[in-house]
């Protein structure tokens, strides 16, 4: 409780705009005397109270529910006063004002979930999984941070933290007697424990991978000559009728962006106005953003004509393409030469690793490209117990994994206890940056502040 603020916070805590209810959120020391001033009585925990809600010289500025949760059984472990009125921003501005006038300052983003973590109501990844719940795109990235949340990532990662502090107090003990030191680090049952901690790493690590994906998806650029049938295959992908189709060769003045998903994955697809020279200024506007596109890429498709060889164009983007984002060649329109749809894997040039046969206007191909995205991607055909994790969770894991792996070598190399002891010290204080017990302010400040107000 060391951490315990001082400021009494208030925000509007639901979404912006109209709604038939609006909550304004209090809490601190002052969230009782708040509670007293605008309901002019004594807010019984836990307690529905209907009535006014009153500004502090005395109009009534709505009506509705009240509820007060006297610490530390609240969502932030501290007093907490909720208002909850209706939902339009004015009404709401008003009884947030009001709260602001009896001694609240407004939350800054984040501000309430972080209070709830310095109290130790949620730990870290738990705090993560709400802001990531909340801006589930899928039903599969919701599933996953409802489990994240209910601390199954975290539990998880406890029982890693755990294994490795008894494991490094068994390596420790040996090496405070020397002259047993190698018979008890050569009983097996140091190197049983290694493997298993390892093999459970590289559980947690898939399963966190698979989270990571779900939150933060494949991006995927299509480049091709006008006309190729890029616009066609976004809209065949997404279902929808977002960019332009036409038969004048090169509509798509600009970056067309479409959000989709497959099977739960979010693909964020950039469909290109092409990487041709131009002279005309508005398109070299498009090419140098295209460029740019492709370095941030996960994968690049080039869509050719099925029933045309490949234009001089084309083989000059395929030869520009930068070696380490990997090329999947989408010959389209096989429905003009009565191909059937296929996939070949290569070994080609400037990260070419596949070739697709499709129609995009047909839909044929679509499921195979479909699960070739998938499978490159390295996302998994069933999402069941898969948790919501963010990168910086898998940068602590295989961090984790190396240093584990590392002092497994120390152990069958050299035998040598203390440096073994040294590597499970730090693999346990990298897992534990993921929970949250031992991370910086600075680190906390970053994540807490990319939550929104009121969260
Ligand atoms: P983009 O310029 O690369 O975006 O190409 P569009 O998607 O606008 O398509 C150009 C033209 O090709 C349109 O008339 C489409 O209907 C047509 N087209 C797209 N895919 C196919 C296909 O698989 N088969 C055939 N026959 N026509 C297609
Ligand atoms: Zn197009």
């Amino acid at each position: 409780m060391e951490f315990r603020n001082q400021d009494t916070i208030a925000a509007i805590a639901t979404a912006p705009g109209r709604g038939g209810v609006g909550i304004v959120r209090v809490s601190g020391p002052k969230s009782l005397s708040i509670a007293e001033a605008m309901l002019r009585k004594t807010p019984r925990p836990r307690y529905a109270h209907y009535g006014n809600f009153y500004s502090a010289s005395g109009e009534v500025l709505d009506q509705g529910i009240a509820l007060y949760f006297p610490n530390p059984h609240s969502f932030t472990g501290e007093d907490v006063i909720e208002f909850q009125g209706h939902g339009g921003p004015i009404v709401l501005q008003w009884v947030l004002e009001a709260t602001v006038k009896l001694g609240a300052r407004l939350a800054k983003p984040g501000e309430f979930s972080q209070q709830a973590f310095l109290n130790d109501k949620l730990d870290l990844a738990q705090a993560e999984a709400i802001a990531d719940l909340i801006d589930a795109s899928s039903q599969q990235a919701a599933k996953s941070a409802l489990k994240s949340l209910q601390g199954e990532f975290s539990a998880q990662v406890n029982d890693l933290v755990e294994q490795l502090i008894a494991l490094r107090i068994y390596v420790e003990a040996a090496i405070d007697f020397p002259e047993e030191e190698i018979d008890f680090l050569s009983d097996g049952k140091v190197a049983g424990q290694l493997q298993h901690i390892l093999e459970q790493l590289h559980r947690v690590f898939a399963s966190a991978q698979q989270g990571v994906l779900l939150r933060e998806g494949m991006s995927v650029v299509i480049l091709g000559r006008p006309n190729a049938g890029k616009s066609s295959l976004l809209n065949a992908l997404s279902g929808k009728e977002s960019a332009i189709v036409t038969d004048i060769a090169g509509t798509t003045r600009d970056i067309v962006k479409e959000e989709i998903q497959i099977d739960g994955m979010p693909l964020h697809i950039l469909d290109t106005a092409g990487l041709r020279d131009a002279t005309d200024a508005v398109e070299q506007i498009g090419i140098a953003r295209a460029w740019a596109a492709i370095e941030n890429a996960d994968r690049i498709l080039v869509m050719v004509q099925a029933d045309e060889n490949i234009h001089p164009e084309d083989q000059a983007i395929l030869d520009k393409m930068p070696a380490h984002i990997p090329v999947t060649l989408i010959h389209n329109k096989i429905d003009l030469i009565q191909k059937q749809p296929g996939l070949v894997k290569i070994d080609g040039k400037n990260g070419l690793q596949a070739e697709l046969w499709m129609s995009a206007k047909h839909r044929l191909g679509l499921d195979l490209l479909k699960d070739h995205l998938k499978t490159e991607m390295g996302f998994a055909q069933t999402q069941e117990g898969v948790f919501m994790a963010r990168k910086r969770h898998l940068e602590a894991l295989e961090q984790a994994l190396a240093l584990v792996e590392n002092g497994q070598q120390q152990l069958e190399v050299y035998a040598a206890g203390e440096l073994l002891a040294e590597d499970l010290r730090q693999a346990q204080q990298a897992l534990s940056e993921i929970t949250g017990q031992f991370t910086s302010d600075d680190l906390l400040g970053r994540i807490f502040t990319s939550f929104c107000i009121g969260k």
